[in-house]
């Protein structure tokens, strides 16, 4: 038989990562996320157990320790974490992989992946990526925090918001401006990433102050001030002024890793909802058989099905060194409202049962909302397809 061009089956590889992720996601149930989540308290025994079971070692490469895996065993990681255990317990597998591991191997100097990479495979370090400012919104090329030249290096002052994980953060990226907007030869020169490590800074250079906020609550998002921090030359991700480079490399990482949570999430809450649609009865016959609950379930199954095809595809651009800008958009997109949408047909679903936060239904709903908003928003993916990609007149 010839070789099949397309293979939609996970490999042994990936199906024991599966069962491995599964089993170790499997140790922290409900009660524990839903605590953590009335806290606002960070899951340190889980991100301790991810560290010392290998699972932070994912995607970094082999010459350093890791297993060296690409973009689809990550975003198979996430998705099988968020359809155990949900939103948060996945999360922090991307801002370790994704944001810390992803960005420092493929755009950080040698010296800084040589010390930071094994650390955070070691789970010695949280990571945080700071891009939204509080007077850019989605237009990134509006961003005001700016990194001066002193001496060897650069000082950064400004403001981030939304900072996931900040107050627990030991490293950041931070996207600054080195040339101001209007100084720079086209709009979207003058950007530079740089990499802190918050455990060099005095204190008070980087201070962080957490904002009381309805999604992922156990990780929780932060305003971020930075006030002369001055950070070496050796710590640009990329290079100089040409930020605008490597933003699109990380934001298609990240969009896949979102969509992998997205369905993930979504297809935790259909499971508990189809359960719930068995054995729930009212008018003397389950909820379920009525097919105002019934279709709307099956409904998400078609949605999530088709959502997690798109994900798998752009994860297989991405490690294929195609440009998968296209997929992850639309992935990120489709993901965030399937996952909404089910979850809030399991709201439905629940009756006033999904109110109750023993239910956990409610905590599904709250986060699976933030993937339509951020990391980009719903607009943001269908101005790029319609701009972009379908050539319509720009709207901005
Ligand atoms: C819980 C949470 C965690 C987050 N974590 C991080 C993080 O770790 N790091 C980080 O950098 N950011 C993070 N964010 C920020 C997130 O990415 C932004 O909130 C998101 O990109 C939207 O930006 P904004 O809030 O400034 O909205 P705005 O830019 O103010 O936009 C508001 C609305 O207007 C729409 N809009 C704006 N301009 C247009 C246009 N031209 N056409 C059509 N619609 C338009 C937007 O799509 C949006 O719906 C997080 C946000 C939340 C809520």
């Amino acid at each position: 038989m010839p070789a099949s061009l397309l293979d939609f089956e996970e490999n042994e590889e990936q199906k024991l990562l599966r069962e491995a992720v599964s089993s170790l996601v499997s140790k922290f149930p409900d009660e524990y996320w839903r605590q953590k989540d009335q806290d606002s308290e960070f899951p340190r025994e889980y991100f301790k157990s991810l560290a010392e079971n290998g699972w932070f070692n994912l995607n970094v490469p082999q010459e350093l320790g890791g297993t060296d895996l690409g973009m689809s065993e990550v975003s198979i990681v996430i998705h099988e974490a968020a359809r155990r255990a949900g939103m948060a317990a996945a999360d922090i597998i991307m801002a370790i992989c994704v944001f810390a591991v992803n960005t420092i191997k493929r755009f950080a100097k040698e010296s800084v992946k040589r010390k930071y990479l094994p650390e955070l495979a070691a789970g010695k370090h949280v990571m945080s990526f700071c891009l939204t400012e509080p007077g850019a919104g989605v237009n990134t090329l509006d961003i005001k925090t700016s990194a001066e030249r002193e001496g060897d290096g650069y000082v950064i002052n400004g403001q981030k918001v939304w900072i996931t994980l900040a107050h627990e953060a030991t490293l950041m990226s931070v996207v600054t401006r080195t040339t101001p907007k209007e100084k720079a030869a086209k709009r979207t020169e003058g950007l530079t990433l740089f990499f802190l490590d918050r455990q060099n800074l005095k204190k008070g250079e980087v201070r962080t102050k957490r904002i009381e906020d309805i999604s992922m609550r156990a990780l929780g998002s932060n305003e971020v001030y930075f006030d002369n921090v001055y950070v070496p030359e050796e710590n640009i991700i990329g290079e100089k002024d040409r930020g605008w480079d490597v933003l699109p490399a990380l934001l298609n990482a990240e969009r896949i890793s979102t969509a992998s949570m997205s369905v993930g999430l979504g297809e935790l809450a259909l499971e508990k909802a189809a359960n719930y649609a068995k054995t729930r009865s009212v008018f003397s016959r389950p909820i379920g058989q009525n097919q105002a609950i019934q279709f709307a379930l099956a409904r998400s199954k078609a949605e999530l099905e088709s959502a997690w095809a798109i994900t798998q595809k752009a994860a297989w651009e991405f490690d294929k060194k195609l440009d998968p800008s296209v997929s992850a958009n639309v992935a990120a997109y489709m993901g965030a409202r399937a996952a909404f949408f089910t979850s809030d047909r399991a709201m439905q679903t629940y009756g006033g049962l999904g109110f109750a936060k023993s239910s956990d239904i409610e905590r599904h709903w709250r986060d699976s909302r933030l993937f339509r908003t951020g990391p980009v928003p719903e607009e943001m993916v269908l101005s790029f397809l319609g701009q972009r990609v379908l050539g319509l007149p720009r709207s901005y």
